[in-house]
């Protein structure tokens, strides 16, 4: 009688919570439980645009995975997952080879090119703590250079952020708090930098209540932000960005922030997937593989008042945690009645840099200050779900006023 072997994929925010969810309970015991993840630390993505900008330590926003995983109850392999072979029941890594009875698949998420060129080979991405670091080393970089230029290029100082979305908001806001620090440490007037926030869509902040829209766009313009909405942008180039009605912005530095698809992992497998993300069931299986639960950006649930997916978040990939550890338990147990998952939206809180945050709480809408304590209390609120209240005085968010 073998225990079944269950593989979690990933250790962001879906993968963490429902390692440390199966660690509290008797699915340890009953079941061999692995998780395997590309580094051995896990970190918070959605606190990546801080130090993207500079404006927080990359080490801030991350935590050696076995800190908070007892490795003792859960087995941990770090190393990159390359295929699922699902008929086989079998994840190839880059290093080995893992059987697994259930799968847990919360590899997260890329970014969404389009298929716009260049944008891989030029632009830098929010994505990892790798990359965010990447673009505060070179815009350093860009500022320490354009003293040496006897001819001043104007490339070296233009930022442009593709995508005003949530992502990008929030890191031109970070950006709005950095720009005038590296302008005093590097002697250059605020006036010599330009920074961009460039949006196909219509509206900066799609989907977000207008007011609270025109709000932060006031907030980030006073703090002498560029929009140019309604703009597509055609190519990237190395030294800059075309746009669609083919004027050029000349930068040395574009950031693509305008949306994500589902881990590639997902197609690699043979998924039935839209942009990456895997259409699951109600208790949260891929609808071709009843041994598969998907969650996180890799997963797709339909808003069902809208019929439109949901996008996808850290919010959504804790619950989602939640409900397949339960249904996890289940199955281990011998149950056939699994859980149905149901998102409970809190809201949702955008900073922009500072002490400046926008949101919808419930049904109220918050700004300014008040805002940025609501966005920094959520954040802590992970970290007591994750590892009490230890990772939340090691981790977390203090500085509210
Ligand atoms: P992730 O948390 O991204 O974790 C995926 C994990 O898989 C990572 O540890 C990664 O290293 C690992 N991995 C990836 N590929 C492999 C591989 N091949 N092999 C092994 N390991 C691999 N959401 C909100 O709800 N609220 C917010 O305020 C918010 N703000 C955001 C701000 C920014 C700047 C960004 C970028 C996103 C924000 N989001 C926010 C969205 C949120 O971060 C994601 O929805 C969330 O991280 C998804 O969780 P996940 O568990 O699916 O994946």
């Amino acid at each position: 009688n073998k225990k079944p072997k269950i593989v979690i994929l990933g250790a962001g925010y879906g993968g963490m919570i429902v390692a440390s969810r199966l660690q509290k309970s008797t699915v340890v015991k009953d079941a061999e439980v692995t998780l395997v993840n590309k580094h051995d630390y896990h970190y918070q993505t959605t606190w990546l645009h801080e130090p993207a900008a500079g404006t927080m330590h990359p080490d801030k926003t991350r935590m050696k995975i076995d800190s908070v995983i007892d490795t003792q109850k859960i087995n941990f392999v770090k190393d990159t997952v390359v295929e699922i072979k699902r008929e086989e029941k079998k994840v190839v890594l880059s290093n080995l080879e893992l059987d697994y009875d259930y799968l847990v698949l919360g590899l997260g998420s890329v970014p969404e090119t389009f298929g716009i060129p260049g944008v891989k080979e030029h632009a830098f991405s929010i994505r990892s703590v790798n990359s965010v670091r990447l673009i505060k080393d070179h815009m350093e970089y860009q500022f320490a250079s354009y003293n040496k230029q006897d001819e001043k290029f104007e490339e070296t100082l233009t930022f442009v952020v593709a995508g005003a979305g949530f992502t990008g908001i929030e890191f031109v806001g970070e950006l709005t708090e950095r720009i005038p620090e590296l302008c005093e440490m590097y002697d250059i007037p605020r006036e010599k930098v330009r920074l961009v926030s460039v949006e196909a869509a219509p509206t900066a902040l799609p989907g977000f209540d207008e007011e609270l829209v025109e709000y932060a766009m006031n907030v980030l313009e006073s703090r002498g932000v560029e929009f140019m909405i309604n703009t597509p942008i055609k190519e990237v180039r190395e030294d800059g960005v075309l746009l669609n009605d083919d004027s050029f912005i000349k930068s040395s530095t574009v950031v693509w922030t305008t949306g994500v698809r589902g881990n590639p992992v997902v197609e690699k497998s043979g998924f039935d997937a839209m942009r990456g993300r895997i259409k699951v069931t109600d208790d949260l299986r891929s609808p071709e593989d009843e041994n598969i639960f998907v969650i996180g950006d890799c997963s797709l649930i339909i808003n069902e008042e809208i019929n439109r997916p949901y996008p996808p978040t850290a919010q959504i990939a804790i619950q989602q945690a939640y409900t397949c550890a339960n249904n996890l338990k289940a199955l281990v147990e011998g149950k056939k009645e699994l859980e149905t998952f149901k998102p409970d939206i809190k809201g949702t809180v955008a900073s922009l840099g500072g002490k400046e945050a926008i949101g919808i709480v419930g049904s109220r809408k918050v700004y300014g200050n008040s805002a940025s304590v609501v966005k920094k209390m959520i954040d802590n609120r992970y970290l007591l779900m994750l590892g009490g209240m230890p990772l939340v005085i090691k981790k977390g968010k203090w500085k509210m006023f």
